[in-house]
């Protein structure tokens, strides 16, 4: 990239380490950039350096949030003995879309995958299992219906039947292997409303 000056260069370099972007995307991410009016350049860029510093693991469910608790778990009017298992914030937020489900949940961030060396301890398992020490009737097990997503649902069920907890997987009415955000609600409504006992 000799052809740019070093800092046009150093722009597009930072931006091809995101994930998607390639090295064409880049350098037009990189141009539309640098014709921006400065005072919104400020703005993305202090914007990401914020929600960077201050998005944290809400300290009940894990999900992503710029507070100590987020405003799921900090809601009162929320079934808290009702937890459902995701994978990750952004299948959440696909439930919540929905607006049917007055329970909490529980963000895994990630699945067991023997393949990719990710077992148990790296995801958020351990948390989910000290929550079930509080009140809990019934854990809904919402992971996705790859290969990934079963064979944690399969290890969580193992996991916590002996502790008497009612145990529930969402119907696959899930397209296998589909991610859960992609899905639309009215697919992603009826599996939560056909869910099965374990
Ligand atoms: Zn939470």
């Amino acid at each position: 990239m000799d052809y740019y000056s070093n800092q046009i260069s150093r722009l597009i370099e930072e931006l091809s380490c995101l994930p998607g972007i390639g090295s064409k995307s880049a350098a037009r991410l990189a141009f539309h950039l640098i014709h921006m009016p400065l005072e919104d350049v400020d703005r993305l860029a202090s914007t990401m350096v914020e929600a960077r510093k201050n998005v944290r693991y809400c300290k009940d469910c894990c999900t992503l949030t710029d507070q100590e608790l987020c405003p799921i778990c900090s809601n009162g009017k929320r079934d808290h003995k009702t937890i459902m298992v995701v994978e990750n914030t952004r299948d959440l937020a696909a439930y919540e879309k929905i607006g049917k489900y007055d329970g909490v949940y529980h963000v895994l961030h990630g699945a067991i995958s023997p393949m990719l060396g990710i077992g148990p301890e790296d995801i958020k398992l351990k948390e989910l299992i000290e929550r079930l020490q509080g009140e809990v009737e019934e854990v809904i097990i919402a992971t996705n219906s790859s290969l990934e997503g079963e064979t944690t649902a399969m290890y969580i069920s193992k996991l916590i039947k002996p502790a008497g907890i009612k145990v529930s997987r969402i119907a696959s009415g899930v397209p296998v292997g589909g991610d859960l955000e992609y899905i639309d609600e009215v697919t992603l409504l009826r599996a939560l409303e056909g869910r099965t006992q374990l």
